[in-house]
This record gives structure tokens, C-alpha cells and sequence, in this order.
């Protein structure tokens, strides 16, 4: 018997209405362990929130005006009562299942096969009409409760998305494995449905890491004064420019080499300069690093080097005007051999027996042994001279560490510019002033709270007169609710924002306020759910 959609939403549910972690556990393990070995797959993908594996490069790219027109349609009500309701849920999934409410279903009652089959679909199809058919087809057949996870789903909306560490647990516990071997099978295979359903079958161990399978990257904590170094762990420490460009995962074997960003995009035909020199490196090899442009010998800011972001391929001209480095400064895999466990000292021995040649660069590094005041002398003259260099601070980190992928902790830590910006999502934007009446170019923008966003600051933009018309464009297509003069947007646009100190206010919804902001730079590398927090926000008002 093919499992029901109905089941997978009624656990969804239940682990939604409850805050109780053991209760959450109990439902998601009860469920999960009823399934089939194809059902588990999709129902393990589908509760972390996404249509698609991590490692998956495809996306469904169904456009807000396709999704509203959908749902419009399926449940018979107008736009007005659309925007009313998301007023009150600010949450398209909650819109669609309210709007849907008691208005019948058709056809046969949903599988997650037919789940998984649809978003295959409509992710394969090209151009906006056959993706509304399909989206629409599907919807026809939901409930107003499964519409609402579909919505959610296809939204990308953040808030359907099990943490992941409550949902490998969830699996461990349904087929009795451990818990660390269940958040590495996921790491390594970067899906959740395969890490499942070896829990189910107990071949977690078999799992390594494969070449143009990327993986999470590992992340660094700020700390916010150079002291605080010294309290993270004892020395000696390793530290190394910090550099402003894009985070890149290099995967080589045979004659093919692939570069994946933070969100696993293969991102190698942006820079395609980088090719050869990366395929001169003989045998295979996994290595982590940022990609950014220098002119003689300093860093290009990354707005200007910007530009070359957003394309695809990358035009001849702009390659030679600015051609781009990779400076790499781990490594994850040598000639077949998984260094994730091996000691950051020893992978930085590996990494630098590599015969790289420019422009592919090792990162500036050097270790220090002292601790007290002698650590921050030393390491406020670094910070000022990696500055001197273009750079945008200092990244410390622990010799002894393995690579965790994917994990936030103290074994990395960074130490960035003046430590006075902070990455946001812009949640709503107005019609500027003057000359710039024409163009929306003041922007509401929140930080996270777990799964909620709150504002915590307006700026207008310090972004370029053609960056502020494009992105005027971009928000008109991704409106939720015209007010006039100001616009609700979709939450998916991270900028980073500079200030001069942030205080508690009640100005807005987070209960701090910044002074003097300033939008710095738009942040395409970076997703929502690695935007800056109210914790760091508290850390830094220190309250
Ligand atoms: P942030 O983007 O501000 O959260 O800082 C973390 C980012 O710094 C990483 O994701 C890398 O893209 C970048 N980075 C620059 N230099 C280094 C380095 N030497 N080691 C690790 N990450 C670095």
C-alpha cells in the first residue's frame, strides 16, 4: 500500500504542536518507521523542508505571481481576501490553507509518490505556464492541510523545516542507530532520505565522501572583541587572513574539477579561469576556499568584484578586467583519502604539499603559541594589516579540530571588519525621495530568531544607482502587499548592513535598534537561515 500524503501532514502537525522534543521524537519516529524503503526516502526530504535532496542542484522555480494565481484558483477566492490573509499569517503555506478551507478536493487522494512526482515535474519543466499546469494539477488533489505543505514547500518558506538535528535523531531513534552516525551519513550524502533509509537498512558506515558530492561547509562563530579569543581555547592558534569573496568547495578527479558554493550550486562556469589551473594539480583532491580578484597584490572590495556574481557565464571582457583567484585554505580529500577527521594542522601539511599555481593561492597563515595580552597584541596588529591588504579581518582557528561540516562552532573563529555589520533580509521596502522617487530604495530589514525574522532596522540603500534600479525590479516582482508607498516583500534578499551601535528600542519588532545604518552590499552567497541572529544583536548591545 502506497503511503498517504494525509499521514505524512497529520505527522507534520503533530510534531508542529508540540514543544516537547521527546514528543516530537516519538511522532516522527513512530511514523517514519512504518514506511516503505521508496517512502521513506521522500517523507525523510519532504520534513526537512525542501522538494529536493541537498545535493540535489535542481530547483522548482515557481515564481510568486504563478503560485497566487494557482491558488486563487483552486479555492475560488479573490486577491483581496489573499492579501488579508497574509496579513495574518505572513506564511504563504498558512494563506493557502486558509483560502482553501472546506472547498472540495478532486480525483484520488495524494501519495507521496505522486508528491515527489510532481515536484520532479515541475522542476523538469520549462517556462512559467507548464509549471503552473502542473502545480495546479496537484493542487486540485490536495486538501487544504496538505495544500498548506505543498505551498510551503514550493514557497521555500523556512518554517516547515524540521531543525535538522531533531529530525536525524528522529531517525536514529526509529530504527535504533546512533544519532552521530546519522547526522554524518546525511553530511556526507548531503540527503537526508539516503541517510534514512541506511539508518533503516544499518549500512550508515559505508557512506564517504564522494568526489562532485559537496558538502556542508564548515562555519566560524564572530567574536566580538579580540579578547574573546583567548576564552574560545587554549593556544597555540592558527590564523589566517579572513577574505572577502565567495566561498567555494573545489571537487577534482580524473580530468573534471567542479566549484560548489555555500548553498552547493555549481558555480565553475563564473569562473572559468580557474579551470586549468586547478586541473594542472595532479590526482584528486576536495578543497575549500573563497574566490575573489586582486590588483596588485591587494584585495578587490567584493562589490566591485560583485558584478561577475550574479552571471552565469562570464563574458571575456569582464574575465580579463577582473580575473579571479581561489585561495584555498583547507582540505577535505586527497588521491582517495577522507581527511575530515585528520587535525586542521595536519590537512594544512596536505594542503600545502599541493603544487598549486597562480591564480589558485594558499591563504596567508601562521601560527601563534602565546596567550594573555601578548595573543591580542599580536592579533590586533594582524587584523590591521590583513585590513592593509584588502582583507576583511582575521579567521582563528583551533590546529587541533577536525573539519565539521556544516556545523557553527568554536573552532573557527572570525573576527570581521570594525565587528560593526550584521547580515539581514530585507521585509519590506518604500519609494525613495528626490531624485531617487522613482526607485524603491529604502529597506526594512530583519535578523533571525529561530524560524521568525524580526526588523530591527531601515536604511536607505548605499547601493549603485543600477544595483537600486534592479533591485526595485526584483521587489516589485516579489511583493506580497502593496501599501502604496511602502511594500511587503518575500524575505530572500540578504544584504549586510553597517552601524554604529545597536540599542534596545521598541521601535521594532526584534526590541533593538541600530544607529546610523548603512547598507554595505548586497549578499547573494548568503541564505536566509545563515543571516545574523538576535543572539549575536543581544551580544553586541550587551543586553
Ligand atoms: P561570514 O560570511 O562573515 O559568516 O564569514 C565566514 C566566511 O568567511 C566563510 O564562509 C568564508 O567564505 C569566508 N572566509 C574567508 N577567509 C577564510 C578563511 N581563511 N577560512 C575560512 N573562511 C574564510
Amino acid at each position: 500500500m502506497k503511503a498517504r500524503f494525509a499521514d505524512w501532514v497529520a505527522t507534520a502537525d503533530a510534531v508542529r504542536a508540540t514543544t516537547k522534543k521527546l514528543e516530537k521524537h516519538a511522532a516522527l519516529a513512530g511514523y517514519l518507521s512504518s514506511l516503505e524503503d521508496a517512502d521513506l526516502e521522500i517523507a525523510a526530504r519532504l520534513l526537512a523542508g525542501a522538494p529536493f535532496p541537498r545535493k540535489d542542484e535542481r530547483v522548482l522555480s515557481v515564481g510568486w505571481s504563478a503560485l497566487s494565481d494557482v491558488l486563487l484558483q483552486r479555492s475560488g477566492k479573490k486577491g483581496e481576501d489573499m492579501a488579508a490573509s497574509y496579513q495574518r499569517h505572513a506564511d504563504l503555506g498558512d494563506v493557502a490553507g486558509e483560502l482553501i478551507g472546506d472547498t472540495p478536493r478532486e480525483g484520488e487522494p495524494l501519495t507521496l509518490g505522486d508528491v515527489a512526482k510532481a515536484f520532479d515535474a515541475i522542476a523538469a519543466a520549462r517556462g512559467v505556464a507548464p509549471k503552473r499546469e502542473l502545480l495546479r494539477d496537484i493542487l486540485r488533489r490536495a486538501t487544504a492541510d496538505e495544500a498548506r505543505y505543498l505551498v510551503k514547500i514550493v514557497a521555500g518558506e523556512t518554517r516547515i523545516g524540521l531543525r535538522e538535528g531533531l529530525l536525524e535523531e528522529a531517525i536514529a531513534r526509529a530504527f535504533g542507530r546512533d544519532r552521530e552516525g546519522v547526522g554524518r551519513a546525511h553530511m556526507l550524502t548531503g540527503d537526508i532520505g539516503e541517510a534514512a533509509l541506511r539508518a533503516k537498512h544499518g549500512t550508515l558506515d559505508e557512506p564517504t565522501l564522494a568526489h562532485f558530492r559537496p558538502i556542508g561547509m564548515m562555519l566560524a562563530t564572530p567574536v566580538l572583541q579580540l579578547e574573546e579569543v583567548g576564552k574560545r581555547f587554549p593556544p597555540p592558534y592558527v590564523v589566517e587572513d579572513k577574505y572577502d569573496g565567495i566561498r567555494a568547495q573545489v571537487h577534482k578527479a580524473g580530468d573534471r574539477v567542479e566549484l560548489y558554493s555555500r548553498t552547493f550550486d555549481r558555480i565553475t562556469n563564473r569562473y572559468p579561469e580557474l579551470v586549468e589551473p586547478l586541473l594542472r594539480v595532479p590526482g584528486s583532491y576536495v578543497i575549500d576556499g573563497e574566490v575573489l580578484a586582486f590588483s596588485e597584490g591587494k584585495a578587490i572590495p567584493f562589490t566591485d568584484f560583485q558584478t561577475r556574481l550574479g552571471r552565469k557565464n562570464v563574458a571575456a571582457e569582464l574575465r580579463t578586467k577582473l580575473p579571479s583567484s581561489l585561495v584555498a585554505f583547507d582540505i577535505l580529500e586527497r588521491d582517495g583519502r577522507a581527511l575530515l577527521d585528520v587535525p586542521l594542522t595536519d590537512r594544512q601539511e596536505i594542503l600545502r604539499a599541493l603544487p598549486l599555481e597562480s591564480p589558485v593561492l594558499f591563504a596567508r597563515h601562521q601560527r601563534i603559541g602565546t596567550s594573555g595580552e601578548d595573543l591580542v597584541a599580536i592579533l590586533e596588529r594582524e587584523f590591521a594589516a590583513a585590513r592593509g591588504r584588502g582583507n576583511e579581518g582575521l579567521m582563528v582557528k583551533d590546529p587541533r579540530s577536525p573539519y565539521r561540516p556544516g556545523r557553527r562552532g568554536m573552532e573557527w573563529l572570525k573576527v570581521k571588519r570594525a565587528l560593526r555589520t550584521l547580515d539581514v533580509v530585507v521585509t519590506a521596502v518604500e519609494w525613495g525621495h528626490g531624485k531617487r522617487r522613482a526607485v524603491l530604495s529604502d529597506y526594512t530589514f530583519a535578523i533571525r530568531d529561530g524560524e521568525r525574522l524580526l526588523n530591527i532596522g531601515k536604511a536607505y540603500s548605499g547601493l549603485t544607482d543600477k544595483e537600486i534600479a534592479e533591485m526595485t525590479t526584483y521587489f516589485q516582482e516579489h511583493t506580497l502587499h502593496d501599501y502604496g508607498r511602502v511594500r511587503t516583500v518575500i524575505p530572500d534578499t540578504v544584504i549586510e548592513v553597517a552601524f554604529d551601535q545597536i540599542q534596545p528600542s521598541s521601535r521594532h519588532e526584534s526590541g533593538y535598534a541600530m544607529r546610523f545604518p548603512r547598507i554595505v552590499r548586497l549578499r547573494p552567497d548568503k541564505p536566509v537561515t545563515e543571516i545574523d541572529t538576535l543572539e549575536t544583536v543581544r551580544q553586541i548591545a550587551g543586553r
